[in-house]
């Protein structure tokens, strides 16, 4: 049965376990409503317990997290962070922050992450050109698909330049059984709304060595050196957690595990529904070491197999009530990082103009599913009629 006219079929919506008001009418009876609180502690511990992280600090949000991260792990002015390129702006932009310069790494095709052998030309080159070693790699698991863990961390030693992981659309996600997030000397993960848990706005920094997290706190803090007359002996920032969004966020690892279990449940079922399908195509795991939490489902849409494009068929779901939504626009095409050096391969720029990102909350009924399935499948027949 299609859904009620007007009920918009979402990406990806907020989903509460129902434990979230406990949490938060606590601190409120305590009141205990400021960043600093029993919640964030609790949050930050649950975090580490689940993700297997030594430590954690709760943050503001994803970006802060990056901004910190890039801070701590002592990105200046003028240094070279070599970025995906495939990833949301939110990846890219703390670079900018700091007067830093991102270096656009293009993806590999099997996981359309970061691709190993550019990122080592790339590296290679920066050094012939600049004289100076790229800072960092600012590694993102896009749409929850870990990265290429072994090839990318093979680069990162040969170099010696340390590993961030933007993690944010991977929590939960596993690469040989480890947590994406965890591999790097810091991983960022967001609890923003799309997210496949949420603070209504959050992010964590996490980390296996201690004190990069308790500078990520220190500076979040407003870096307040330890006298009671408010010093400060380095610049800080107003990014730390509220005791309130901590209280939604425990509710809510509770549940991550059977979070995790519905979004890939969602993705088999997209497969499944278009097995038989020539020209759609899904993005796979390249092998049993690449656990993924398929954050989002995503497909490839091929025109001449199916009639259709990729825009044809974001706006024929929308008149549907469904939401879709084109996959990332890759950072070296985006207008305001254009001049900044990227090491293209032409595979973000394909997957971009080929492919969607399907309806994949874990609030959507089976009976959403299907009618999301069912008007992909129409529309694609009425396509191919119309040639
Ligand atoms: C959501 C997201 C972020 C930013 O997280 P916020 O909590 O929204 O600031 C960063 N990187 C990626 C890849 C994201 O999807």
């Amino acid at each position: 049965m299609p859904p009620e006219p007007r009920d918009i079929i979402r990406l990806s919506s907020p989903h509460m376990s129902g434990h979230e008001m406990k949490y938060v009418i606590d601190a409120m009876e305590r009141n205990q409503v400021f960043p600093l609180g029993q919640n964030v502690a609790d949050f930050e511990e649950a975090i580490c317990t689940y993700t297997g992280a030594t430590a954690c600090s709760c943050l503001s949000s994803g970006t802060a997290a990056i901004h910190l991260a890039l801070i701590i792990l002592g990105v200046k002015p003028g240094d070279e962070v070599l970025c995906s390129t495939f990833t949301f702006a939110a990846s890219a932009n703390p670079i900018v922050y700091l007067h830093a310069i991102p270096v656009f790494i293009d993806s590999e095709p099997s996981t359309w992450n970061m691709d190993p052998k550019l990122l080592r030309q790339a590296i290679e080159e920066r050094i012939r050109k600049t004289g100076k070693k790229p800072k960092l790699i600012l590694l993102v698991h896009l749409y929850g698909m870990p990265a290429d863990m072994e090839g990318i961390i093979a680069v990162s030693k040969e170099f010696d330049i340390p590993i961030l992981e933007d993690a944010a659309e991977a929590l939960g996600s596993t690469y040989d059984g480890k947590h994406c997030g965890t591999y790097g000397e810091m991983g960022v993960y967001s609890f923003n709304g799309n997210k496949i848990i949420t603070t209504s706005g959050g992010g964590a920094l996490v980390s296996a060595n201690e004190s990069l997290c308790s500078q990520a706190t220190f500076l979040a803090t407003q870096a307040r050196d330890e006298a009671p007359h408010y010093q400060h002996s380095k610049i800080g920032y107003n990014y730390r957690m509220s005791n309130i969004c901590a209280g939604i966020g425990l509710g809510q690892m509770e549940i991550l595990e059977e979070r995790v279990a519905k979004r890939r449940e969602n993705n088999s079922f997209y497969r499944d529904a278009f097995q038989n399908v020539e020209g759609l195509t899904f993005l796979t795991e390249p092998s049993r070491r690449y656990y993924p939490n398929y954050w989002l489902t995503t497909i490839l849409i091929n025109p001449v197999e199916t009639g259709i494009t990729h825009e044809e068929l974001y706006h024929q779901l929308k008149q549907q009530h469904i939401e879709a939504r084109p996959l990332w626009k890759p950072m070296h095409l985006q207008p305001i990082f254009a001049l900044y050096p990227s090491y293209a391969n032409g595979v973000s720029e394909s997957l971009f103009n080929k492919g969607l990102c399907l309806p994949s909350g874990s609030l959507m009924t089976d009976s959403q599913r299907e009618y999301v399935a069912e008007t992909i499948l129409n529309t694609i027949t009425k396509g191919n009629c119309r040639q």
